[in-house]
């Protein structure tokens, strides 16, 4: 499979017993479907194993966001995060499947701790 977003190679990668992912070589990018995007969020540790690519060239790869599926071939379509609208990543109308430039998958995962920390702290606040 080939990266849409530089010259390198997406790579198969599995974590845990049900994450399988692609993986490009180069960039660092990475595609999967999204019911495997909760499953890295659920897993401990799963930033820092899977995504490991370099941010620096990661958020350069953000500019770039006209690229094709790497697995059927169709345009993807930007878009967000229903919880975290600030990061944007591209998505697959055919299959479904979402690309994330190196990092992304780290500020995805990092906001949701913060703010299930966020909620777990209001909880605990009684109300005045
Ligand atoms: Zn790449
Ligand atoms: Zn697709």
């Amino acid at each position: 499979m080939r990266c849409p977003k530089c010259p390198g190679t997406m790579l198969a990668q599995t974590y845990g017993r049900k994450i399988v992912l692609h993986r490009c070589d180069e960039c660092g990018g990475l595609f999967c479907a999204p019911d495997v995007l909760l499953e890295m969020k659920r897993e401990w540790m799963s930033e820092i194993v899977l995504d490991s690519g370099n941010k620096k060239l990661g958020s350069v790869l953000n500019e770039v966001d006209d690229i094709n599926c790497p697995d059927c071939g169709v345009p993807m379509e930007k878009t967000y995060d229903k919880n975290q609208t600030h990061i944007w990543f591209e998505s697959c109308p055919q299959c479904e499947g979402i690309y994330l430039d190196a990092g992304e998958f780290s500020d995805l995962k990092y906001d949701t701790f913060m703010d299930r920390i966020r909620d777990f702290v209001k909880g605990a606040r009684p109300d005045a």
